[in-house]
């Protein structure tokens, strides 16, 4: 079990999915947990309340701060309000990510910008928010959830893909731009991963799911023990790392 120091992680898209299960392990090991999603102040509440039966270090908490990342002021501002009300920030991971799926033929204006601006777009703003927080604490550990449509690129994705394409290129250079104050940034690109996003796809009508050399669609757990290593690594930085039962080899 790996073991945090006192600080906060910002998780975005972190009540369900993938992003659950990264919070979960977060407080397990130890570190506060400031979930930012788009959910109703009640129900995300609820969820908090089970989550923070996880947490293992005196003095460690999780909280819930409702925000859109793709809005560049609103996401100033709720880390502005995270920095003031929580433990020092040390962590950051853009997990929120949408689909709008459709082929380059069908596609709309709108279906292409909407993905762009909460899976790329998002990303950036929390990034440049939280950079003035981990220069100033001269530490600060980065993953951004790209995914395997980003690497290769998958028909009837070409806003998705071309957003975790970016994240890419984003992450390599947030570790080059931020290296020597020792902040790393790295990516995550995982598989098919069973979560809401993916619950309608089954392996007839998504042929890449019955090519996975493990032979099983991945869990969020899977994701959160790849990004709980790369959190935890201080000498790690600018890679992605895929977590896709071997799908991509
Ligand atoms: P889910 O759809 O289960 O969860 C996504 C979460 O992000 C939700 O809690 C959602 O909140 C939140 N969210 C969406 N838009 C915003 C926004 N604008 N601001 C803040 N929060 C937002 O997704 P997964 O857990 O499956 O995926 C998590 C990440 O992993 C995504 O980036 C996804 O692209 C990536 N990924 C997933 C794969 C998979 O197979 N599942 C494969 C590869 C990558 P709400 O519901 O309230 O809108």
């Amino acid at each position: 079990m790996i073991r945090y120091e006192e600080g906060t992680a910002i998780v975005t898209g972190g009540l369900r999915g993938i992003g659950a299960a990264i919070v979960r392990l977060l407080a397990a090991g130890g570190s506060s947990v400031a979930i930012i999603d788009m959910a109703e102040e009640d129900k995300a509440q609820e969820t908090v309340k089970q989550f923070r039966a996880e947490l293992t270090r005196p003095g460690s908490e999780i909280r819930y701060y409702r925000c859109d990342v793709s809005d560049f002021e609103a996401s100033k501002a709720v880390v502005a309000q995270i920095s003031k009300e929580m433990e020092k920030l040390t962590m950051l991971v853009n997990n929120a990510g949408i689909t709008r799926d459709g082929l380059i033929l069908t596609m709309s204006e709108q279906q292409f910008d909407d993905v762009i601006s909460v899976n790329l777009k998002g990303a950036f703003n929390m990034i440049k928010h939280c950079s003035r927080q981990f220069m100033k604490n001269k530490f600060g550990r980065i993953v951004n959830i790209s995914s395997v449509s980003g690497l290769s690129g998958n028909a009837g994705q070409a806003n998705y893909s071309a957003s975790k394409a970016g994240l890419v290129g984003l992450t390599k250079t947030v570790a080059r731009e931020f290296a020597s104050k020792n902040i790393t940034c790295n990516a995550i690109a995982p598989g098919f991963i069973q979560t809401d996003m993916t619950k309608d796809i089954s392996a007839e009508n998504n042929p890449l799911a019955s090519q996975i050399p493990l032979g099983r669609p991945g869990t969020p757990d899977d994701i959160a023990k790849a990004a709980d290593f790369l959190l935890s690594s201080g000498y790690i930085t600018g890679v992605v790392l895929r977590v896709d039962g071997g799908l991509g080899m």
